[in-house]
């Protein structure tokens, strides 16, 4: 078969998307090949394809156990032998499935990097032809990267072992400079085809939310009340920002998870499996959570504190929409997460690093934490900003972010932050925010008559104000650091450095976002549920429902039997007979074969139950 048909047998696309077929030719050609491409964009199909081509086993080189079950097990449903060599694997399995795999019955084996040093690995290598290494997740080589892994440096040492060298090829979704050298020098790659693919993931919205406190609970609460059938992940900085978030939506009857380093291992592992099989499509999380986490049907990533980095940022919110459908990105910022940010960064150990190299990675931190603090205060367009930071030309705002469907409002609020600081001087730094903001209101409340703010100056002084803008404006001082803010339990709010406030030109504002009217969605995608109608949302769920079902029989993640993607692709197309299934994007041979019958049957069985029933508003073939 060639490349087209494979795609189409396999793994059910009709059209490879950007950069696919680049880095597959240079491989069947021999080359050593390097890809970076966001995350969603199909890196896997480039070295799986070629692998089912190539003479030899592909071995696969991938850090984390979870992405490699979720990748076998997608491989597998496919009908591509697979598999991995890892940690949870008992000696004995290990001993039987490299037996199987020197007679030939796997064409792509993944392995954790820590293998390749092992005797019996190094054996079994040493005995069978092995076309290709290729390595996911290359950034993970590189010291200037995140998520470094010491053993990736051995991998080279593994290939130099080989009696002949198979291609190599590397795949990372981190574009910068240092990490693609870093990729390209300690895997010694010969002259490698190097493959950048943009870096914008048109399918994502992106949006920052200034929100401080217990509104940003509110907020996430809300979403999920009106996107009730949607998986999602909610990134808190902290296990204890976890932990009470977790518990205020569990106790609103929401079915979610929480994951973070403090948990038990058992614990983490089921409540990664719950989220993966949508028993609880909700999770709560640290950071520690995601990297293999190919969940393809996340349709929201809401930040509820500020990342620390950029990078950080994009990998976690890129964790949305993987299918390619609608998602969104939201990130609640308020400024106390700067203080939460800086904190986190203090706290930051560097182990085994020299102290030269400590004071310099300490400074690129602060630097990617104030990148991110841009992030949250510019009202120019979102993913622009985001472009631009990771080195790409833009153009004209994207027309599909928060910031380019709002217009902000400039207001000049010096005179009320002179009131503000008075205020503070009166409460002798003892209150927090909301009796700072009930003060200078003027509320009538009992708390303020208790304590005596009544009898302030300040009290009352901004009632003209409406009491978000005072909590904008506070918030906005403590940028500044006019206003700091202690990081005890109960927080309260003091005096900082106020010279600047004193002079003549002085000058504090607030930008209060106007929502525009009907904002027009330039990238809208023709194929997302919305181009769904309500009759054919009905569908969709029940072959959701089906999908469900057929996942729990298998033990599967729902999202590997058929991808959301699919399944309203099959809303949109109705297939009546096996050829027309098939050419429904995302079904392959196998998977027909396995499943096709009992989904033609159910939408067979919805249309005659709703005979002429419109489905769907939109046509169109897959963009790719
Ligand atoms: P990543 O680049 O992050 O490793 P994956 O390889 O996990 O991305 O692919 C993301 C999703 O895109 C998967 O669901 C995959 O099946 C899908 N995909 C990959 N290539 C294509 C294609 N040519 N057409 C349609 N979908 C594709
Ligand atoms: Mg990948
Ligand atoms: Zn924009």
């Amino acid at each position: 078969m060639n490349k087209a048909e494979l795609l189409k047998t396999y793994f059910g696309y009709d059209t490879f998307r950007k950069g696919q077929e680049e880095i597959i030719d240079a491989i069947l050609s021999g080359r050593d090949a390097i890809a970076i491409m966001p995350t969603g964009a199909g890196k896997s199909l480039c070295y799986q394809v070629p692998a089912l081509m190539l003479p030899g086993i592909t071995l696969v080189i991938s850090p984390l156990i979870s992405l490699m079950q979720d990748q076998v097990k997608s491989l597998n449903e496919a009908g591509v032998h697979a598999a991995f060599i890892n940690s949870s694997l008992t000696e004995i399995q290990i001993v039987k499935a490299l037996a199987l795999a020197a007679k030939g019955a796997y064409k792509i084996i993944y392995v954790a990097p820590e293998r390749l040093e092992s005797a019996g690995f190094m054996q079994f290598a040493s005995q069978v032809d092995i076309s290709m290494v290729t390595v996911d997740e290359a950034h993970c080589i590189s010291q200037w990267g995140q998520d470094f892994r010491p053993s990736y440096l051995k991998i080279v040492e593994f290939i130099d072992r080989l009696a002949i060298r198979p291609v190599v090829s590397a795949f990372t979704a981190t574009a910068t400079g240092e990490v693609k050298e870093d990729i390209e020098c300690i895997l010694k790659l010969k002259d490698p085809e190097v493959v950048v693919t943009g870096f914008d993931r048109e399918n994502l919205y992106y949006s920052v939310e200034h929100i401080s406190g217990k509104r940003k609970d509110a907020f996430v609460l809300d979403h999920i009340e009106k996107h009730p059938d949607e998986s999602g992940i909610i990134y808190c900085a902290t296990r204890k920002n976890v932990d009470a978030l977790y518990e205020t939506l569990f106790k609103q009857g929401i079915p979610v998870a929480r994951y973070h380093a403090g948990m038990s291992s058992e614990m983490r592992k089921k409540s990664q499996d719950d989220f993966i099989y949508d028993r609880t499509p909700v999770i709560v999380a640290t950071n520690a959570f995601g990297m293999g986490i190919d969940k393809s049907n996340a349709r929201f990533v809401i930040h509820y504190n500020m990342p620390q980095s950029m990078e950080n940022y994009y990998q976690e919110a890129g964790r949305a929409g993987r299918d390619g459908e609608n998602a969104r990105c939201i990130l609640l910022f308020s400024a106390q997460d700067i203080m939460i940010g800086k904190f986190l960064l203090e706290k930051k150990e560097f182990e085994g690093t020299d102290s030269e190299d400590i004071e310099f990675l300490k400074q690129r931190d602060l630097y990617r934490l104030h990148v991110m603090e841009e992030y949250c205060k510019t009202t120019q367009c979102l993913r622009n900003y985001i472009l631009k930071y990771f080195g790409e030309k833009v153009s004209a705002p994207c027309n599909n972010c928060g910031n380019c469907h709002h217009h902000y409002e400039e207001v000049d609020m010096t005179e009320d932050a002179r009131w503000v600081i008075n205020c503070l001087a009166e409460t002798r730094g003892g209150y927090g925010l909301n009796i700072v903001a009930g003060t200078l209101l003027g509320a009538n409340r009992a708390r303020l008559k208790e304590i005596g703010a009544v009898s302030y100056r300040s009290y009352g002084m901004l009632a003209h104000r409406k009491e978000a803008d005072i909590r904008l404006l506070i918030e906005e001082m403590i940028r500044e650091g006019y206003i700091y803010q202690t990081d005890s339990e109960y927080s309260v709010l003091r005096i900082g450095d106020i010279s600047g406030l004193k002079s003549e030109d002085a000058y504090v504002g607030i930008r209060k976002m106007e929502e525009k009217k009907a904002p027009v969605q330039k990238k809208r995608k023709a194929k997302s549920t919305d181009a769904l109608t309500s009759a054919g949302y009905k569908l969709f769920e029940r072959l959701r429902q089906l999908r469900l079902m057929i996942a729990k029989e298998e033990g599967m993640p729902p999202y590997i039997v058929f991808s959301d993607k699919t399944l309203i692709d099959m809303c949109a197309k109705l297939p009546g007979n096996e050829e027309e299934m098939l050419d429904v994007s995302g079904v392959g041979e196998n998977k027909l074969h396995k499943y096709g019958r009992r989904f033609l049957e159910e939408i067979a069985g919805f249309l005659a139950e709703n005979p002429g029933a419109v489905v769907s508003m939109a046509e169109g073939e897959e963009g790719g």
